[in-house]
């Protein structure tokens, strides 16, 4: 932060305290990924346990396309601040599927674009993908924010009756009333699994691109 200069990108109404918090938050996402992305590419559990969970939360190629699911990168940093996801959405997104976000759960970080999409389509470039090479990565990794509003299925109860199991709020407002584990709910989804070579390249590069990224915003 601060010495570089600011190339005339700092339009948005933003305060130094903002731009600190959002900052520290990048670079805690980032000591995440790197730590998972060091521990996946050393065992092959995790590496596969990472697959296995990006086929049941529903992976996609492009990180920027508005089909429904996740991007690998953002899969990866789900997985880094907790394990075993098998079913993630929003809060309002848990509501509207008859569950409710558990009392003092706190929502997972996803990697978010800022307005970055126009400018570089204006400018007749490529879409930043995930796994690619290092220049398109760290495009993207200028325009990102983390955004903290995802929620896996095991922090939510059912707010109305469990379809699966049957299992009823307890009356409160903040139900605690949870489906037993073996209720179908938490079960992953059986569904196409990402390529190994693409997940090899997408984690080799959070750990490469590291050294680089310091001082970078
Ligand atoms: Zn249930």
């Amino acid at each position: 932060m601060g010495k570089t200069a600011t190339k005339g990108r700092k339009r948005r109404t933003v305060t130094p305290a903002m731009q600190a918090r959002s900052a520290a938050s990048k670079a805690a996402a980032n000591e995440l990924l790197h730590n998972y992305a060091v521990l996946c590419l050393n065992n092959p559990v995790e590496f596969e346990a990472y697959r296995q969970a990006a086929a049941s939360l529903g992976w996609k190629l492009d990180p920027a396309s508005s089909e429904p699911g996740y991007s690998l990168l953002n899969i990866a940093l789900l997985l880094s601040q907790r394990r075993g996801l098998t079913h993630c959405a929003g809060f309002r997104d848990w509501l509207a599927q008859g569950r409710q976000v558990a009392v003092s759960e706190e929502a997972l970080g996803t990697f978010r674009r800022i307005g970055r999409k126009k400018q570089n389509e204006a400018q007749g470039k490529p879409k930043p993908e995930d796994g690619q090479d290092g220049e398109k990565r760290k495009e993207r990794n200028r325009g990102y924010y983390v955004k903290r509003g995802t929620f896996d299925v095991s922090q939510t109860v059912p707010n109305t009756r469990c379809p699966h199991c049957g299992t009823e709020p307890d009356g409160t407002e903040r139900s605690t009333a949870q489906c037993p584990p073996t209720c179908p709910v938490f079960l992953p989804r059986d569904s196409v699994l990402p390529p190994r070579d693409y997940i090899t390249n997408l984690l080799s590069a959070q750990i490469k691109d590291d050294d680089e990224d310091e001082g970078d915003e």
